[in-house]
């Protein structure tokens, strides 16, 4: 029970970014990926999403070859993208975003699940989700991912551009939703918060992994303060 990358290469155009990353998200674990900005790690969740196309290289879902299927395909086996941007629906209300992603026939369900996990998308189901706060934007995004019980959730900067209280209601939800068994794979810009959380780190330079290990063992290397910074 896993989801693995093995010699992935994808880009943009015909332009490599991606050159042979080879990536575990074992079950029920946290995955911190880091590096540089540029370092290919949007890349790599777009291409572990189904959003771009691998140009060589597979995907591996619970020990099946998930390597081709469409962006919705990969999602209805449990693999979620939160994009980088949110990319909620601006024009639909805070319920139809949710329920676009919802199961046939568990619409109820789907609304007390992101209601019970943000109380504070409750009080706006009805409101035009482009006009909420980026924080509650945020929050609808992860809502959209956790009402299809995620089986592994793909992270792109999900605390970027936000306050302090509302990053922590994020890490927050981020905890419950690995503690309920799902698996993550976090593209954070908080690196601490990210090892804190992490069971293993990946560090990507130059669409290569660099680095693969425990969050402590990274902390004790050269490599973290060249790549990362100080943290
Ligand atoms: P950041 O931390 O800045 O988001 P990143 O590690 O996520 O960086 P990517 O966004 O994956 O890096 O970008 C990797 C490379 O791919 C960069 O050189 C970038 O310019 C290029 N790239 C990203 N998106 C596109 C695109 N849509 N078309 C063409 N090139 C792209």
């Amino acid at each position: 029970m896993s989801f693995r990358l093995r010699g992935v290469r994808a880009g943009y155009a015909g332009v490599p970014v991606l050159d042979g990353i080879d990536l575990t998200v074992p079950d029920r674990s946290v995955v911190a990926l880091l590096g540089v900005n540029g370092a290919g790690k949007t890349t790599l969740l777009r291409a572990a999403s189904g959003l771009i196309p691998l140009t060589e290289g597979t995907l591996e879902h619970d020990g099946d070859d998930v390597t081709g299927l469409r962006v919705e395909d990969l999602a209805r086996r449990g693999i979620c993208h939160v994009p980088e941007g949110r990319g909620v629906f601006p024009n639909l209300t805070v319920a139809h975003n949710l329920l676009l992603f919802a199961k046939p026939g568990r619409h109820d369900e789907a609304l007390k699940r992101a209601v019970d996990a943000f109380p504070r998308l409750g009080e706006r189901l009805t409101q035009l989700a482009g006009t909420m706060s980026g924080g509650e934007q945020q929050m609808l995004a992860l809502a959209r991912a956790y009402v299809q019980s995620p089986k592994v959730v793909l992270l792109d900067e999900v605390s970027m551009g936000l306050a302090p209280k509302i990053v922590d209601e994020i890490f927050a939800f981020l905890e419950r939703l690995a503690a309920e068994g799902a698996s993550l794979l976090l593209v954070e810009q908080y690196v601490e918060r990210a090892l804190a959380v992490a069971d293993v780190v990946y560090l990507i330079d130059h669409g290569r992994v660099a680095f693969c290990g425990e969050p402590q063992e990274l902390a004790n290397r050269d490599v973290f303060a060249e790549y990362v910074g100080a943290g």
